[in-house]
């Protein structure tokens, strides 16, 4: 049986270097809706165009092309055992869209862990976030340094400051993630799937609660 586990969690907490870690030990794909956006853009299609004008804003795309988007990714072969969702859903219609897709492959989503820090905290992780060009690898400059500035210690492509990750763009994303995510961390308690993590703490330790969060859902 597959296992689905879709991270919940504020801008900036860690999803993805949790999900990367995951993926990684579990052998689940890992698929990020903002590094699905982002190789769209880098590749100009006419997807990454229309998705740009929303995510420079800080805003959310529209449901309908970025529910397309993963129905594709889901498709794929790599995600037979399993998958790690990490920033998608981010809205109930979302959320719904996706019961009905993994129902399609007779599966459904196991387990929620909502990874939750101040926004504080999560402003300061975002403001450090160096991103590597080439596979989207996470680096932070006082937490999780390259060894190298500005370059990616695994595959040795350059690191950037992503475009939405300034201050301006931050606060409206925080805002957008209260009005539109938030609202899915009561849809997936009511489900009983939903297991609160402190995001507050070193990596390694979100990565022991997340996987004590989750273990029961492998055989
Ligand atoms: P998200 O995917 O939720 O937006 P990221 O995984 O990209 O978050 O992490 C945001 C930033 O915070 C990155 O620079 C990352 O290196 C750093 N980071 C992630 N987890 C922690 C942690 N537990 N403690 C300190 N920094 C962290
Ligand atoms: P992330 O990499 O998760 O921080 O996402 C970066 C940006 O991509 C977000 O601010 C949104 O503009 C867009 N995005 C990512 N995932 C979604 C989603 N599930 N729904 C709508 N927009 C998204």
């Amino acid at each position: 049986m597959a296992t689905f586990i879709v991270l919940l969690g504020p801008p900036g907490v860690g999803k993805g270097t949790q999900a990367k870690i995951l993926a990684n030990t579990k052998k689940l794909a890992h698929i990020s809706s903002g590094d699905l956006f982002r190789e769209n853009i880098k590749n100009q299609t006419e997807l990454g165009k229309h998705a740009k004008s929303f995510i420079d804003k800080g805003e959310l795309v529209p449901d309908g092309v970025t529910i397309g988007m993963i129905r594709e990714r889901l498709n794929r072969a790599d995600c037979k055992p399993g998958a790690i969702l990490d920033g998608f859903p981010r809205t109930p219609v979302q959320a719904v869209a996706l019961e009905k897709m993994l129902a399609e492959f007779k599966g459904q989503v196991n387990v929620v862990p909502y990874i939750s820090a101040p926004e504080a905290v999560v402003v300061g992780r975002i403001s450090g976030r160096w991103t590597c060009r080439l596979n989207g690898h996470i680096y932070h400059q006082m937490f999780n340094p390259p060894k190298q500035t500005g370059v990616c210690d695994i595959d040795s492509s350059e690191l950037y400051q992503r475009e939405d990750d300034k201050v301006e763009t931050v606060t409206i994303r925080i805002r957008v993630y209260l009005e539109q995510t938030i609202p899915l961390v009561e849809y997936y308690r009511k489900s009983g799937k939903l297991i609160e993590i402190n995001g507050e703490q070193a990596v390694e330790q979100v990565s022991k609660d997340l996987y004590s969060a989750i273990k029961n859902h492998f055989m």
